[in-house]
């Protein structure tokens, strides 16, 4: 039987990849429903190609034209952020694909989890936001999470089968960006270079997380929740190539690693196919290609993104929560040319410094941490 999906964020990178496995596995799957923000016409045209049952767009001010150029079909189409998470929890579909990008992801997935349907998660930053909120949910409603950021499938992938817990967690990181850059030299970088990744081709906000480093931050949080490993079983190391896409080390001393070209497809073809594995029209890997994988240690102080995102995770509450919404402002920030790169950080220690904090948090709770964050961080960057 067909799995029926609604891909949440389908105009963007992550979106346009799980079509492009929908595309390959035609007998396998059925995009029912998809989201965009605003970009109605890429919308409207993959609507029309994959004869999806339902559009939505966020944004509302582009009802109209998404309704017009969709008028000659029985396509539904539908508007507003609350219509993103009703459709992930509707009834006609089976498995959720998460692709939106920052804290509006958090609504979708808490929507599919109490629905009880399966949620492959690219959107990392419901767990950082609500990762205590939601993991209870999946529990609750035994409605299963398989990750799709390429360190996190790679440790799954890596778990799966083993009955014996794990020592550490090691999440690879590639250096973003500016890797070859001295610290000094990053006072003047641009938009335009931090967007240069030197691996992934990826949407811009998690580019720019990732010259941050940011994202690696970020995808400890996600580990930790995921996984449910504590701040101190979880390391990062850097691995430029990006060919070990993470690893798992065990109570024995061995250690396992998934590897594989930087192609988000197999972590999405792995998440939706799973617990099988499925035929791919991919390269056969040339270790040849490939002769030196090396490894090194991260520069805590050109990048203090990432201790202090292992700070929040060790307050737990609403920390991670306030610094992604001072992390989101201050990278919009950044993209429009309004602040310099290295004020990204600074928002985030300012909003961190003088937000309210709160332990055990409701979904209300995430909602008013959020909105303080970027509050604070607008009031920094006077933006
Ligand atoms: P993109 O920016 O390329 O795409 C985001 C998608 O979400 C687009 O469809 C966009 O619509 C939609 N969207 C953006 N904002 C909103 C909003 N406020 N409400 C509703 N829809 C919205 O992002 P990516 O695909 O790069 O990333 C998606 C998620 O996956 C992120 O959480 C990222 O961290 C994670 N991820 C991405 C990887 C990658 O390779 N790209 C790798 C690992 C994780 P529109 O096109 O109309 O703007
Ligand atoms: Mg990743």
């Amino acid at each position: 039987m067909k799995q029926r999906l609604a891909i949440l964020g389908s105009t963007g990178s992550i979106g346009v990849q799980t079509l492009d496995i929908v595309r390959e596995n035609p007998d396998r799957f059925e995009a029912v429903t998809l989201t965009a923000h605003s970009n109605w016409e890429r919308l409207a045209e993959q609507a029309r190609a994959f004869d999806a049952a339902a559009a939505v767009i966020a944004d509302e001010r582009f009802y109209g034209p998404l309704r017009d150029a969709l008028a000659d079909t029985d396509i539904k189409v539908y508007a507003g952020q609350d219509a993103v998470a009703q459709v992930a929890a509707a009834g006609d579909t089976d498995v959720v694909v998460n692709a939106l990008v920052g804290y509006a992801g958090l609504a979708p997935t808490v929507a599919t989890l109490r629905a009880g349907k399966k949620l492959a998660l690219a959107n990392k930053e419901s767990l950082v936001v609500g990762g205590e909120y939601v993991m209870r949910l999946a529990v609750e409603k035994q409605a299963p999470i398989v990750p799709i950021d390429s360190e996190h499938s790679a440790i799954f992938q890596c778990l799966v089968g083993e009955r014996t817990p794990y020592r550490r967690l090691i999440i690879t990181c590639s250096g973003g960006a500016f890797r070859d850059l001295r610290r000094e030299e990053l006072a003047h970088v641009t938009p335009e270079q931090a967007l240069q990744h030197p691996q992934w081709q990826m949407g811009a906000k998690i580019t720019i997380d990732s010259s941050t480093l940011v994202n690696k931050g970020f995808e400890v949080i996600e580990a930790h929740w995921l996984f449910d490993a504590p701040a101190e079983r979880i390391s990062v190391v850097m691995h430029p190539q990006s060919v070990i896409h993470s690893m798992v080390e065990f109570d024995d001393g061995a250690i396992k690693a998934q590897l594989g070209l930087p192609d988000m497809r197999m972590p999405i073809s792995y998440a939706l196919f799973f617990p099988e594995r499925v035929r791919r029209p991919a390269e056969v890997f040339d270790f040849t290609a490939h002769p030196a994988l090396t490894f090194g240690e991260v520069d805590r102080l050109k990048y203090p993104a990432l201790d202090i995102a292992y700070d929040c995770l060790r307050r737990g509450g609403t920390a991670a929560c306030t610094m992604n919404g001072a992390n989101e402002v201050a990278v919009a920030a950044f993209l429009g040319h309004r602040c310099a790169w290295s004020d990204i950080v600074r928002a985030i220690e300012y909003a961190l410094a003088h937000a309210d904090f709160r332990s055990g948090p409701t979904l209300d709770d995430y909602a008013a941490a959020d909105c303080e964050s970027r509050r604070l961080a607008a009031e920094l960057l006077k933006c």
